[in-house]
């Protein structure tokens, strides 16, 4: 017996097309069978399951088999549309929309279920779209990096739009102060707070029928965290964003609003001063970058391979690598060679062994940065790293260039030279074949399994947030 809605419903179609073929209406067949007009409307509608004994009687009266009448097709192509429509409107895709569903009726043509059900593709389509896989988010990521390499890793209109605002502000010179974040803010008829309640997928929320940013509270009283959150926040609006369309959208946004706290923090006039002297000086160094300007080592390395390529026509590479040897972040665009997987992605990939990046780790002094030179088959390359570490264990921000420009940094002397065969396996991936022989057979390493670095965009409309979480704190919010 048909059990599950769908194919009750093909039933209740299929009585139906046997029923007005014959000419009878409901009640008429409901006599002949044995049960009000009422009872068997509900079966046509696929409301109600029908005995096995009726449907005999039925298929009697309309002179035709049981087997037909369970037959699974549609009858006719009326009923077809009719089926698939239903089909839709139960689609948890459908009902998460909270739309009352459109009831069909008799006079309705089928030109107009045709056009609903258009839409009813449409949606389905849109939604498998969004809901992009690890492996299209890697691709997107690869995508937009090498976008970026094209241009050196600069946004010109972010850049101006940065300084206009600071100055606006009335910032002038030094590391950017809360208090002139907070003024930006203003401007933009915005009011940071800060609360230690915000739901835990954000950063931040921006409540903006009340004009309020809400932040966490500052872990470390005075850190400089906070602005680069506030000023990422702020960022979306200037920038007029929307709420994105896809993976890639949601990428770009990102990286427009890290881009944009990037040149609050470090304004590309003082910046570019800043390095232009360094080089002049020879004494080009992440830490005196970082130090005049209050950003962390990663951000004051970051900002570099935004400024140093359309500024000061030097190529280099960032990379922040886990204790583990894992590139969590990275840009090039001095042809160091890196290791990727299938779909272009360095991130998630592991360092080569030799990289300064992961030779920092087994320095005794770790306070300071650790110089090295690295000779790969793209060439020789000069190095800068500083390890630190978080709750989630130790990284190293690794800013390098190529050997010809290593002349313009403080660290040039270093005596520490390693060689790199990498992408070949025998570099540093595979063992020596006295170990390899002597365990290949006897080992069984059970494999921990990683996190995927980008999760998939989740429903609603802001990715990677719970939309229940953000409206209930908001709501919480609202009235103070
Ligand atoms: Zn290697």
């Amino acid at each position: 017996m048909p059990s599950t809605g769908l194919e009750l419903t093909t039933l209740g179609h299929r009585i139906r097309h046997h029923r007005t073929s014959r000419g009878l209406t409901l009640d008429e067949l409901g006599a002949q069978v044995g049960i009000a007009g009422s009872q068997l409307s509900l079966i046509e509608n696929g409301k109600r399951e029908p005995k096995l004994s009726l449907l005999q009687a039925i298929a009697e009266a309309t002179g035709t088999e049981v087997a037909d009448l369970i037959s699974g097709e549609p009858p006719n192509r009326r009923a077809a549309l009719e089926i698939e429509l239903d089909r839709a409107q139960t689609s948890p895709v459908f009902r998460q929309l909270g739309i009352t569903p459109v009831r069909v009726t008799k006079g309705m043509s089928d030109e107009t279920i045709e056009s609903i059900l258009g839409l009813h593709h449409e949606l389905h389509r849109r939604e498998r779209e969004a809901i992009a896989t690890p492996e299209e988010a890697r691709r997107a990521n690869t995508e937009l990096r090498l976008r970026m390499r094209e241009q050196g890793n600069y946004l010109a209109d972010i850049e101006a739009l940065a300084e206009k605002q600071l100055k606006a502000a009335g910032h002038g010179t030094g590391a950017l102060t809360h208090r002139t974040v907070s003024l930006m803010a203003e401007k933009l008829g915005f009011e940071l707070l800060y609360v230690d309640d915000l739901p835990h997928s954000t950063r931040s929320v921006t409540d903006l029928e009340h004009g309020r940013i809400y932040l966490p509270p500052a872990s470390i009283p005075g850190g400089h965290g906070l602005r680069s959150m506030a000023l990422q926040a702020m960022a979306h609006r200037l920038l007029g964003h929307t709420p994105p369309t896809d993976y890639a959208d949601f990428l770009q946004q990102r990286l427009e609003i890290n881009y944009f706290a990037a040149c609050a923090l470090i304004p590309e006039t003082a910046g570019v001063a800043f390095l232009q002297q360094a080089k002049k000086d020879r004494n080009l160094a992440v830490e005196d970058f970082r130090d005049a300007f209050g950003v962390t080592h990663e951000a004051a390395a970051m900002r570099m391979t935004n400024l140093m390529t359309e500024h000061l026509d030097m190529r280099l590479h960032f990379l922040r690598v886990d204790e583990n040897g894992a590139i969590t972040r990275v840009y090039e665009n001095d042809d160091l060679p890196l290791p990727m997987d299938i779909t272009g992605a360095v991130e998630g990939q592991p360092a080569c062994r030799w990289f300064s990046a992961r030779a920092a780790f087994e320095q005794r002094n770790r306070t300071t940065e650790y110089y090295q030179y690295t000779d790969t088959p793209s060439g020789t390359f000069w190095c800068s790293t500083q390890t630190g570490s978080t709750s989630a264990g130790g990284f190293s921000i690794t800013v390098g260039v190529p050997f010809d420009d290593a002349r313009w940094w403080r660290g040039r002397e270093t005596t520490h030279r390693a060689h790199s065969t990498c992408p070949d396996e025998s570099c540093c991936r595979r063992a020596p074949a006295t170990i390899t022989d002597r365990w290949q057979g006897k080992a069984w390493p059970s494999a921990r399994v990683h996190t995927h670095m980008f999760s998939p965009l989740p429903r609603g409309a802001f990715p990677g947030v719970d939309d229940n979480e953000v409206y209930s704190f908001l709501d919480r919010h609202a009235g103070e």
